[in-house]
């Protein structure tokens, strides 16, 4: 297949480029480079089957030729990163979402939305079924990207019933490993980096807020999977195995043979008390079950954050 993907020199983009690029098909990568970077995606430099546009996908997209898939994965998707660009990503999940479904309908092209487990907002219940709609406030600082996420989303089922376009939609969890930014602000990125340069670890809150990690190689599996599926209403990918985000950095020190402490600070604003998917939809219909242990990710990360 000829695939378009936005957001492709993100971390989850550009782990999806290697995928696509595995499986034989043609991928044609679109990024702005806000919170994308090209050391993502340079080791297809000489691939003659991958092309890099920069470009804002919020813009009119111009293809030529014929195009089979298009995947929407362009989007600021740590909280710092959304607080920074709160305008650039109502604009991605809206507008962005507008013209990469616009493009999909024009090349009769299947189309992948990535949303997210933010459409939950602070739940009321756990684990979040897909069927649960959410806890969302829609002025608060997050809602940037929870209501950019949730238009896309009823963006995405319109063009589904209304102009027939063969649509996906993945609501993704906590997801980490190799090539997340050191300076992204997530917790796992954040633990690593304060553990490795012996600084104490930033617990935002008493710590007993609960998430739940999901390795980048069990999103992409799931991400394919759903891909190849004939299933259109959004489905839960994301490791069930939730813990605190205190055991979170306990874990990390013991993982890095770090001194580090812990250090306290306020709890963002409607940061989410507990996460966890339901995924018995996702291994029901894609046989999708997640492999990679906590432990086992987290130790490829960290030897990767150590090497880069
Ligand atoms: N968090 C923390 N310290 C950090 C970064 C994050 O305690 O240095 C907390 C954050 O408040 C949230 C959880 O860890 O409760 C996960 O945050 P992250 O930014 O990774 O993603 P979120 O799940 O909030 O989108």
């Amino acid at each position: 297949m000829r695939i378009v993907v936005t957001g492709g020199a993100g971390f989850l983009g550009s782990h999806l480029c290697d995928k696509l690029l595995h499986e034989g098909h043609e991928v044609i990568c679109i990024d702005n480079l806000i919170t994308g970077t090209v050391a993502n995606i340079e080791h297809h430099d000489s691939n003659e089957k991958f092309r890099f546009i920069n470009q804002d996908v919020t813009e009119y997209l111009y293809i030529s030729g014929n195009i089979d898939y298009v995947f929407h994965f362009a989007s600021p998707a740590s909280p710092i990163d959304y607080l920074k660009y709160p305008i650039p990503t109502l604009k991605v999940g809206a507008l962005g979402t507008h013209k990469t479904l616009g493009l999909a309908k024009d090349k009769k092209a299947s189309f992948f939305l990535t949303s997210t487990s933010e459409v939950y907002g602070d739940p009321l219940v756990n684990p979040q079924p897909e069927s649960y709609w959410g806890n969302v406030n829609p002025i608060g600082p997050r809602g940037v990207y929870d209501e950019a996420k949730r238009f896309a989303e009823a963006l995405t089922m319109a063009y589904n019933r209304y102009h027939g376009v063969n649509t996906h939609i993945i609501r993704i969890f906590n997801t980490y490993g190799p090539r997340m930014r050191k300076n992204d602000g997530r917790a796992v990125p954040n633990f690593i980096t304060q553990a490795l340069n012996g600084e104490d670890l930033t617990i935002y809150g008493k710590g007993d807020q609960t998430r739940s990690f999901c390795y980048i190689s069990d999103l992409i599996d799931g991400i394919y999977r759903l891909a190849m599926s004939d299933i259109n209403t959004p489905v839960n990918i994301g490791n069930p195995s939730e813990i605190s985000i205190k055991e979170c950095a306990e874990t990390i020190i013991r993982l890095t043979n770090s001194k580090s402490k812990l250090t306290f600070k306020d709890l963002p604003v409607d940061d989410p008390k507990v996460r966890r998917p339901d995924i018995t939809l996702a291994k029901e219909k894609l046989g999708w079950n997640p492999a990679v242990m906590l432990e086992q990710g987290l130790h490829t990360t960290i030897d990767w954050f150590k090497s880069s």
